[in-house]
């Protein structure tokens, strides 16, 4: 595995990316609802923490403590002594955990070995379509900006999942967040349902490797690679 990756811990995706997660760039997770974007945050941060590196963790949708134990079994209290989970519940307050994040990651006091926005357009998406889109769009490009920098700087993996609209001309789903996101983020997967717990994940985006696919299963410990190896 490159010294520059942050292993996932499911082979299949691992394969994909060349051995994990780039460490200095941001990772942008894509799908709809119930595509496991968060269940994979939780498994990136449960396998970083184990290996006693600091996870930061901006959590806008409520993280499943339920499923942390789960996936965590009896290492629960390592976990737990290296993950930093912030709440915010609006795009405001989720700038400033964005920002405490970056500040504690640039700091360099703790091995941060992985920052998690999941997601990042939940409160952005509410603010479409009304007066404040633009004052929305331009936090979370400060936020996001932010972030790559970070990343760069520190040498830090960067995960951030998006929610996704329908473009009514052709029915495809695209993240949100426009093209701004699109460039920001160096990979970019597409989580799809597939039939029963396997969801596929689908490399949209990446500096150094070609397109592809994995495909993982979600069990009740955690995430299961499928497929050969
Ligand atoms: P959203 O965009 O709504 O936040 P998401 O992509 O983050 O969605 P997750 O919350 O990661 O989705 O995935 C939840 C999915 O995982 C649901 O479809 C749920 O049925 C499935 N799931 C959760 N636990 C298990 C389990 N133990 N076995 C099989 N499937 C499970
Ligand atoms: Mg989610």
């Amino acid at each position: 595995m490159p010294a520059d990756r942050l292993p996932t811990g499911i082979a299949s995706v691992d394969r994909l990316l060349g051995g994990g997660l780039e460490t200095d760039a941001v990772t942008e997770l894509y799908g709809e609802g119930g595509s496991g974007k968060t269940l994979f945050c939780l498994d990136v941060a449960a396998r970083t923490a184990r290996a006693s590196r600091w996870v930061l963790y901006v959590d806008t949708e409520g993280v499943s403590l339920e499923r942390l134990r789960a996936i965590a079994g009896p290492d629960l209290d390592r976990l737990l002594g290296h993950l930093l989970v912030s709440a915010p519940h609006d795009l405001a307050e989720q700038g400033r955990a964005v920002a405490t994040a970056c500040a504690l990651t640039r700091g360099g006091r703790r091995d941060v070995g992985l920052v998690v926005l999941d997601s990042a357009t939940n409160f952005y998406r509410l603010a479409l379509s009304g007066p404040d889109e633009d004052d929305a769009r331009e936090a979370l490009v400060l936020q996001v900006a932010d972030l790559v920098a970070t990343a760069r700087r520190r040498g830090v993996a960067v995960l951030l999942t998006n929610q996704v609209w329908r473009n009514p001309k052709d029915g495809a789903l695209e993240p949100l967040g426009g093209s701004f996101l699109n460039h920001a983020a160096k990979t970019i997967l597409r989580f799809d349902r597939r039939t029963g717990p396997v969801r596929r994940v689908v490399l949209v985006k990446h500096r150094a490797r070609p397109e592809g696919t994995a495909e993982f299963r979600i069990t009740a410990g955690g995430l299961e690679s499928v497929g050969p190896g």
